[in-house]
Order: structure tokens, then C-alpha cells, then sequence
């Protein structure tokens, strides 16, 4: 279960003289009162940190008098990372100064702004995120780390990349015409000659490198559907296996303007807007079942 503080008001940093141990530590730090919103404190001694919860006295005074102390993580425990690209405020930026560290129990960060904060038994909802390249980076995904980046309000979600370039699904030896849904992207199909459907060229005997509704469109200028190599991301997606909690997130040709949640599977429409991916990654997370790892 993971626990990070609400704020990281709630977290103070402290360099101490004694052993960074439950007896000790519970001896100084009953001996001061604490600032009346600290809850866990950082404690530092001679290049080590540990972790402590500390219970105040009720009080609406500034100060307030420490009435237990629990040591939650140990100095072996316990690994400080300096990462001024992320945000000790963001939860998923805790999630991934974690991720990056899975030998420490409890992560601080001390991060943008110099700010300090920590993660401890970090379990993030992994999160696979399948989409489609070109274009470099890929969109769906960026959009979703940049999402990320400001979810102050999620749980810590982990993206896993899944990132199919679309020239990899044209059947090998493939050569003669192909068609693509649109220009954008720049991809190019080696030993083809590649064509635009937006640009509604003379009809070829060609395969169509796209989605439903690519095809469909297709029918609609030509008069006849065309052999196609399915490129949507939610079929693609159907063959990432998801352990037990995990979530997808990926798009679709058929969606315009809403997003659509299947079990573990979130879709989302192909121009899909910040907004939508706030919107379905709140459903990802309420589709998530965070699995508590084994002590
Ligand atoms: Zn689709």
C-alpha cells in the first residue's frame, strides 16, 4: 500500500545527532514540539535518511507537542534521490523516482523547486498505454506523460509504453501500392509506393494501411472496401497481456468525442483533447486494482 503525504507541507526534514533508530529517534523527537501540520518527518544523520511518522497533540497553536513517533522506513531502507525534473508534488512523478529505485522501500525526492517529499511501498497503477508511430513521439503517449506531469489529484500511475510503428505491420514483402490515411507522421513504406486517401489520388490496386474508418471512407470515395492491414490501436491493443490491477489506455478511429471504458481497457478518440485523457485516466484508475506487494 503505497503512502506519500498529502501535501508536502506535511513533511519536514530534520538532521539529527542520534542513531536513526525507533528508540532514539522516539526519545528526541517527543522532547520538541513539531509544527502543527507535520506528520512525517525526513531524519538525517551522517549521509543517511530514514522515515517517521509522528502524532501531535491537538492544538491551535503553531507548535504542537509529539505524542508517538513510529519509525516507518529504515536508513537501509531508504534511498534519497535528487530529480529536479520531478515533481515531489505529483504523484506519479513520486511513482517513477520509485520505479527508478525498486531496491529502496521508501524513496525521498527532492525535486522541482528544491522541494522534498517521499514515497514509501510505492504501488502505482501500471498503466499500458498502446499507440501508434509515426509520429516521433508518439502522440498519445506524450499526451499522457504531459497529463501526468500536472495530476496532482490521481494516484501515482506508471505508464508502460507500447509503441507499434506502423511500418512494422505491413506484411513483409509487401510491395506495390500502398495507402495511407493522411501525409502526417511522414512515414514512408520501403519498396511501395505510398498514397494519400485525404488526397483522394486515381484509384490503384493498393492496400490500405489503416483503420475502420479509413476503410470506410474509402468505400465512400471509391465505391468498394480494399484490402487493409487493420492499424487501429484498440485492436492492436488486444494483444497486451495485463497482470492482475493493470490498466490499458489506447485510441480509436471510431471514436469522435467521448471516451469509452471496457473492463481494464480505456479508449479514447484518435484527436484526442488534454481533457479527454483527464477524463479516461480517471476511469483507469477506477478501473484499477492496485495489488499490494508481498512484504
Ligand atoms: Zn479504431
Amino acid at each position: 500500500m503505497t503512502t506519500i503525504p498529502d501535501r508536502y507541507r506535511e513533511v519536514s526534514v530534520t538532521d539529527v545527532e542520534v542513531p536513526l533508530e525507533q528508540g532514539p529517534l522516539r526519545e528526541l523527537l517527543m522532547s520538541r514540539p513539531v509544527y502543527r501540520r507535520t506528520r512525517y518527518m525526513v531524519v538525517r544523520r551522517a549521509g543517511q535518511a530514514a522515515l517517521v511518522e509522528v502524532v501531535r497533540a491537538d492544538t491551535a497553536e503553531l507548535f504542537a507537542a509529539v505524542t508517538q513517533v513510529q519509525l516507518l522506513a529504515r536508513p537501509d531502507e531508504t534511498t534519497w534521490v535528487v530529480r529536479p525534473e520531478l515533481d515531489p508534488g505529483i504523484p506519479s512523478d513520486l511513482a517513477r523516482a520509485a520505479a527508478d529505485e525498486p531496491a529502496a522501500r521508501c524513496v525521498v525526492l527532492e525535486g522541482r523547486y528544491g522541494h522534498i517529499s517521499f514515497v514509501l511501498d510505492s504501488t502505482p497503477v501500471r498503466l499500458h498505454v498502446l499507440d501508434v508511430a509515426p509520429p516521433h513521439p508518439a502522440k498519445l503517449l506524450d499526451q499522457v506523460r504531459r497529463v501526468l506531469d500536472t495530476a496532482e489529484d490521481l494516484p501515482g500511475l506508471l505508464p508502460v509504453p507500447h509503441v507499434v510503428e506502423l511500418g512494422d505491420l505491413v506484411p513483409p514483402g509487401t510491395t506495390g501500392d500502398v495507402l495511407l490515411p493522411c501525409r502526417g507522421g511522414g512515414m514512408e513504406v520501403p519498396g511501395t509506393t505510398v498514397h494519400y486517401l485525404d488526397e483522394v489520388p486515381p484509384r490503384r490496386d493498393w492496400t490500405l494501411l489503416g483503420c475502420a474508418r479509413s476503410q470506410a471512407i474509402h468505400t465512400a470515395l471509391y465505391g468498394a472496401p480494399v484490402a487493409q492491414v487493420d492499424t487501429c490501436p484498440r485492436a492492436l491493443a488486444a494483444d497486451v497481456a495485463l497482470g492482475p490491477g493493470e490498466v490499458l489506455l489506447t485510441k480509436c478511429c471510431l471514436l469522435e468525442e467521448h471516451v469509452e471504458t471496457d473492463g481494464p481497457v480505456v479508449v479514447v478518440p484518435w484527436g484526442a483533447s488534454f481533457g479527454h485523457l483527464r477524463e479516461a485516466l480517471s476511469c483507469a484508475v477506477a478501473q484499477a486494482h492496485p495489488v499490494a506487494t508481498p512484504p
